[in-house]
């Protein structure tokens, strides 16, 4: 392999495909600088991890800390609709490489992986915002507001937007695009949820479908110092009927809730309620000749999988690995190697988050006597690994559903 040239990426954000990204670019000599508006920590929604992100985790040496961070492990999921009760063991599935994972504070969890990229060598800027990019020469132009509100601008050799939903690049040059995905709402806060039924499993996301309306469900994700991060999601209409005060609203959905509200019957909620919107998101492309998008900055379907921080982690992956080729001069094709692979995982997802909405996945994954082969392959996509085409259900996700829902059915 050549040497590496002297290159300069600037990152926005310093989440998960940020700081991933930096790392494996700086393991390759690469000089990486990332921008980040916060200071950490910072809270972030998306507090479940799948384990195939794990994998990522170990490719930039951040493995170990993770492992020794104290966060509360998870083996898989659990999902209850009107007395049905099923579980998926991710160490049961189809495609090779880790079977289980954490359920982590994304504040402690995104300031690990932060701190774990500056011990390597990368170099993060906190509190300074990127405020606007010139695209169109021949290296691009970030302009940067530091915390003094002093403006300065770096040229860069390529630029990887990491910005989740700040979707800096999109935004400024107009990429962003109605997602797929019909407008969904989340309201959510973390609780002391003093849990004391034993058959309740904290190793696993519990993820519960209201009585009467199966768009709406709920996620209840323990974390390792007794409280849980505890949500509900529905259309924005549905919340209609509902008290504009969102604790109120939760605490209403509990108690409509039959198996919820008898796990939470002892929990406090001494926390505010959170709620957002419309977090489903598209973009026109992914990338360009001087910049790529990773994570949320490109693409967000939906939070019912959990499958967020692994695609952000996975495109940080994938881009660095082109972007490593491409400054050592090999030739790379960023729409095939980039794009269209990220997205054979992103519309794996896709398409089990449109079957979740339409009844056909949740018919699948609560089936209480399921082929065991194909539930190993179900649960390989549940588990992150959606970009493994020897799994049928990674390869051919539309059909294959449509075939197992049906035998669910009869
Ligand atoms: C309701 C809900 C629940 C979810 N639950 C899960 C879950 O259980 N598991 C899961 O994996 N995912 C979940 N997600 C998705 C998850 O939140 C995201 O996919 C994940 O955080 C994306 O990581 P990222 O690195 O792309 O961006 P982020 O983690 O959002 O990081 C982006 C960073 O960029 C910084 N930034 C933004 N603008 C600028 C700027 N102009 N200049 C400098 N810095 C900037 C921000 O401060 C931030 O630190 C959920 C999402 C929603 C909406």
């Amino acid at each position: 392999m050549s040497s590496t040239q002297p290159a300069h990426v600037v990152i926005i954000g310093a989440g998960p495909s940020g700081s991933l990204a930096a790392a494996l670019l700086n393991k390759q000599g690469i000089n990486a600088t990332i921008i980040e508006k916060s200071i950490f920590p910072r809270f972030s929604i998306g507090e479940s991890l799948l384990p195939a992100c794990m994998e990522s985790l170990k490719k930039a040496d951040m493995f170990d800390a993770v492992n020794a961070a104290g966060f509360q492990f998870k083996n898989g999921a659990a999902f209850h609709a009107s007395g049905k009760y099923t579980e998926f063991d991710f160490t049961d599935k189809y495609t090779a490489g880790e079977g289980t994972t954490f359920q982590v504070q994304r504040g402690h969890f995104d300031k690990l992986l932060a701190d774990c990229a500056e011990q390597q060598g990368v170099t993060i800027r906190y509190e300074h915002e990127v405020k606007n990019i010139d695209v169109d020469r021949d290296k691009p132009l970030l302009t940067i507001l530091d915390k003094n509100k002093n403006s300065y601008e770096i040229e860069a050799d390529f630029i990887l937007d990491a910005s989740g939903f700040g979707r800096v690049l999109p935004r400024l040059l107009g990429l962003e695009e109605p997602s797929t995905l019909p407008p969904r709402r989340a309201i959510f806060t973390h609780i002391e949820d003093n849990i004391t039924a034993l058959h309740y499993d904290r190793n696993k996301i519990l993820v519960s479908i209201h009585p009467d309306d199966s768009k709406v469900w709920y996620w209840l994700i323990p974390f390792s110092n007794g409280t849980c991060s505890f949500g509900v999601v529905g259309e924005p209409e549905f919340f209609a009927n509902y008290p504009d005060d969102h604790l109120e609203a939760l605490k209403q959905l509990v108690s409509e809730e039959h198996n919820l509200a008898a796990l939470l019957a002892q929990a406090s909620y001494p926390n505010p309620c959170s709620s957002i919107m419309g977090y489903s998101a598209n973009v026109t492309k992914l990338f360009d000749r001087n910049y790529a998008l990773l994570g949320n900055a490109g693409e967000f379907l939906d939070p019912v999988f959990s499958s967020g921080v692994t695609i952000a982690m996975k495109s940080a992956e994938l881009a660095t690995n082109l972007l490593i080729k491409q400054f050592n001069n090999e030739t790379v094709n960023w729409q095939t190697e980039y794009s269209d692979t990220l997205m054979t995982g992103v519309n794996a997802f896709r398409c089990y988050v449109e079957g979740w909405y339409t009844g056909e996945f949740q018919d699948v994954v609560l089936h209480e006597n399921p082929n065991p082969k194909i539930k190993q392959m179900i649960c390989s996509i549940l588990a992150g690994y959606a970009w493994d085409e020897t799994n049928p259900f990674v390869a051919e996700p539309a059909r294959r559903l449509k075939v197992v829902a049906e035998l669910c059915k009869s």
